[in-house]
């Protein structure tokens, strides 16, 4: 009967976290590429923007150089140089000293071998400079040179240089001039583009024209060298190519050189930006796509948050939970509370009826005709609740196995209890004509002015009803039992039971009343049950209904087992010693012996007291006990060893089917009183479809080689039809009440049975 439920809102709940994280990680990866690209745009922007300025600075020093040659050139006359001597030349250079560029430190000639003539100066050999190599040997036009001290002054300079030739066009030497650096710094320096960065200018060797810095103008520069990036010194910028490289500044930061080479010279430009200066903007961009990330993520758990309060909201509707139960198609129980509190809160006025109803010993139909056929049984018993309810304008919903509930409006209790009866009795007919014999039991909670409460919930009435249901014995007559505040007191009586059951045994208020078993062949009593009573002063003489459960619940059945059967044992040592005649006495072992070894022990130690054949003693174990069925075969066999006999109380109440029969020992099937009950018609005949399943059940225990026992036989007609199908025994009002231990005694006395 059992179907595993699964639950859609987890499920759907868990779905939708999937998909958040996936789609939380899919951003996180996203975000990251995107800002590794914008990262990497932007610093190619800046890259490009910083190359650009070093461009800038590399060709306004072009232009300037091209300035300081013009201011060269006005001594570029061809006619100056032809058929002259260098000596000449050299004193019309004196004589316009004063026309002369003031940057301009030195003016010189020099002839093709390589012998020079300054103004300022004596003659000197300028083969070995760079500008006479470039020019002579490399066979450039002009030439601008790094930085070198000059022969006169001391002073750092650097050279211009061009080629002159005569007025046949023939090369006839080198003009040149030195410049100071200091100067020429001061004249580059008007040379100024943007803000961004510090502008520094070096030769070939490194050593810096312009640098903000003046102490450090014709110096190199070495960095100290770290080991978190690659600081490259000027002298190594100097001989690569135009591009980016890093470095670290006199104060340790690190920085960007973005370089350009000068035309015509061998020296680069510059220009130094901080490394954080760049890292700010892509720290800037990191911090933002945190920031995206977060808002996110939160965005995203929100959602979630939003999702699981409108699924709870959903279920708390109902709208997701299913509505159906797939068997019967009738309301799940969840679906029928709903409808239920929705017409309390539609009705506030009126009065209502809450029936739940389940089917007696439904698990031991689903052991033994199996599932399929009982949940045939549910459908059809479903089927028959439906079309009763609708005509009482209620509603109905299933729970879990057979449990059935109703709910209907009515007008008086008085009423809807005749119409309860009528339909039950109707319900009754119908179901007597199912195939399987089976009982439905009733519990009932009324809901009206009087006992309405504030929370006064279908469910509170469901658990009025299922209270009352429980308190439905095997009294199968009133197959219902309605809550009332009487139940209530139940509970109190039992506070009191347990107060005092100790006392009650120690006051010797138990005894012993021995119910006659007969034989249907002899019609002679061949044993009896031995049964307890307990007559206290307070509340007067109680059957065992009234205490027993109670009993099995706090565990004091086990002590007042073995009192029973201590008094069983003195009333049978007794009539033995006096030569009386005895017959087997039945005696019930509660379910709560659950160790086998224990309850053998403690029970031979109080059965070795006395000298009891042991065939006179046979042990009634219910069907319906806490024991498995291998726990159940120990004790039948251990029973055994030691001589006794062995039944199985109540046999067809609960879940074994005929089929374990054959693995556990017992000597005797004792059949379940509602047997009988259930298969006797309104006239008092058998039904026949019950009688039938009677009579293969006793067909099937003898060919186990099981003996078979009646109980609740009442009438003459349930005795006659046992007998007709060979039923061995039975015990019943129709023969005999339980008696007194003495009205017992007078029966076997007057029976003059001495042994069976
Ligand atoms: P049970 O073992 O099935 O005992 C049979 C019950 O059916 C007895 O009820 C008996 O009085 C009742 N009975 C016998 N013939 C008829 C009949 O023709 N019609 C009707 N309606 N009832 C009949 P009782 O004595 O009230 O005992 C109820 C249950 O309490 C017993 O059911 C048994 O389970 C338990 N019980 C009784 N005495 C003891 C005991 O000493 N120890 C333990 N552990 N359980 C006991
Ligand atoms: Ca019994
Ligand atoms: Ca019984």
């Amino acid at each position: 009967m059992k179907k595993q439920q699964f639950d859609p809102n987890k499920f759907k709940f868990l779905f939708s976290l999937f998909i958040s994280i996936t789609l939380t990680i899919f951003v996180i990866l996203s975000l990251s590429v995107f800002a590794r690209k914008t990262y990497k745009e932007n610093t190619l922007k800046q890259d490009e923007s910083y190359h650009f300025i070093a461009e800038g600075y590399s060709q306004s020093i072009t232009y300037c150089m091209e300035n300081y040659y013009s201011l060269l050139n006005r001594y570029n006359v061809a006619e100056l140089f032809t058929d002259t001597t260098p000596e000449e030349i050299q004193n019309t250079f004196i004589s316009h000293k004063t026309k002369i560029c003031k940057d301009f430190n030195n003016i010189f000639f020099v002839l093709p071998d390589g012998n020079a003539y300054p103004i300022n100066g004596i003659p000197f050999n300028a083969s070995v400079y760079e500008y006479y190599r470039q020019i002579v040997k490399n066979g450039k036009e002009f030439w601008t040179t790094s930085i070198f001290a000059d022969q006169i002054s001391g002073n750092y300079v650097i050279a211009i240089a061009e080629k002159v030739y005569d007025t046949n066009n023939n090369f006839a030497g080198i003009l040149g001039a030195t410049i100071p650096i200091t100067a020429l710094e001061e004249y580059l320096l008007q040379v100024k583009i943007g803000e961004q960065g510090e502008f520094l200018l070096q030769d070939s060797n490194g050593y810096f024209i312009v640098h903000p810095q003046k102490g450090l103008l014709f110096t190199a520069y070495v960095p100290v060298q770290t080991s978190k990036i690659k600081a490259y010194s000027s002298k190594e910028i100097s001989n690569l190519p135009e591009g980016r490289y890093t470095s670290v500044s006199y104060d340790g930061e690190p920085i960007f050189l973005y370089t350009s080479k000068v035309d015509e010279t061998e020296w680069t430009v510059e220009i130094a930006i901080p490394k954080k200066q760049i890292d700010e903007a892509y720290i800037l961009q990191q911090k933002m796509t945190v920031i995206i990330f977060i808002i996110f993520v939160v965005v995203m758990l929100l959602l979630l948050a939003l999702e699981a309060y409108t699924i709870n909201i959903f279920q708390k509707k109902q709208l997701l939970t299913t509505l159906y139960d797939p068997l019967t198609n009738l309301w799940t129980r969840p679906h029928f509370e709903n409808e239920a509190n929705k017409l309390l809160r539609h009705y506030q006025n009126s009065k209502f009826m809450l029936i739940e109803c389940d089917i007696r010993g439904f698990k031991f139909i689903n052991q033994n005709y199996g599932e399929e056929e009982a949940d045939r049984l549910i459908v059809y018993f479903s089927k028959l609740l439906l079309r009763y309810t609708k005509e009482a304008n209620g509603i109905l919903g299933r729970g879990f196995a057979d449990h059935f509930y109703i709910f209907i409006r009515i007008a008086s209790v008085h009423q809807a209890m005749n119409l309860f009866k009528e339909t039950t009795r109707q319900l009754g007919e119908e179901i007597k004509q199912y195939e399987i014999p089976f009982f439905p039991k009733f519990g009932i909670a009324f809901l009206v002015a009087k006992n309405k409460t504030k929370d006064s919930t279908i469910q509170s009435l469901i658990g009025q009803a299922s209270f009352a249901k429980s308190t439905i014995k095997d009294n199968m007559l009133t197959p219902f039992s309605i809550y009332n505040s009487k139940l209530l007191d139940k509970i109190n009586d039992e506070r009191y039971i347990e107060a005092h059951m100790q006392e009650g045994l120690e006051n010797n208020e138990f005894f012993v009343m021995y119910q006659p078993k007969y034989s249907l062949v002899t019609e002679q009593v061949v044993g009896a049950e031995a049964l307890v009573r307990w007559n206290n002063p307070k509340i007067g003489l109680m059957t065992p209904d009234a205490f027993i459960p109670l009993f099995e619940r706090n565990g004091f059945i086990k002590k007042l087992d073995f009192f029973v059967y201590e008094e069983v044992f003195k009333f049978l040592q007794n009539r033995l010693l006096n030569n009386e005649p005895v017959v087997p006495i039945s005696i019930n072992m509660s379910r709560n012996h659950s160790k086998p070894d224990r309850f053998m022990h403690d029970f031979m130690a109080i059965f070795k007291k006395y000298s009891i054949p042991p065939k006179f003693i046979q042990i009634e174990i219910l069907e319906r006990s806490v024991m498995d069925n291998s726990t159940l075969k120990e004790i039948t066999e251990l029973l055994h060893k030691e001589g006794f006999t062995v039944a199985m109380d109540d046999f067809g109440s609960g879940e074994s089917s005929l089929n374990m029969l054959t693995q556990i020992p017992v000597d005797v099937l004792k059949f379940d009183r509602t047997f009988l009950v259930s298969s006797t018609l309104e006239n008092g005949k058998m039904n026949k479809n019950s009688a039938d399943f009677i009579e293969t059940l006793i067909k099937m225990s003898k060919s186990l080689k099981k003996q078979t026992i009646f109980e609740g036989v009442e009438t003459k007609a349930q005795r006659d039809f046992l007998k007709n199908i060979e039923c061995d025994q039975v015990q019943g009002f129709f023969y005999s009440r339980p008696l007194t231990a003495d009205d017992f005694a007078e029966l076997i006395n007057s029976q003059g049975t001495s042994e069976q």
